[in-house]
């Protein structure tokens, strides 16, 4: 199963990544690959570079 189709956030932009946490397709731009998720997601999840929680 491939990534078909513009990107869910801008629609300017092929879709390259699936979200696993909104499950939409999103382009390059609005891809995280640190977090493994779309820019929204990424934000909402308040990941941090900062190491300061436990577990
Ligand atoms: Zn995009
Ligand atoms: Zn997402």
């Amino acid at each position: 199963m491939s990534v078909t189709g513009l990107c869910q956030i801008c629609e300017n932009a092929p879709a390259r990544h699936g979200c696993r946490y909104c499950g939409r397709q999103v382009c390059r731009d609005h891809w995280n690959e640190a977090v493994g998720a779309c820019t929204p997601c990424a934000e909402s999840s308040g990941v941090d570079d900062s190491d300061g929680s436990t577990g």
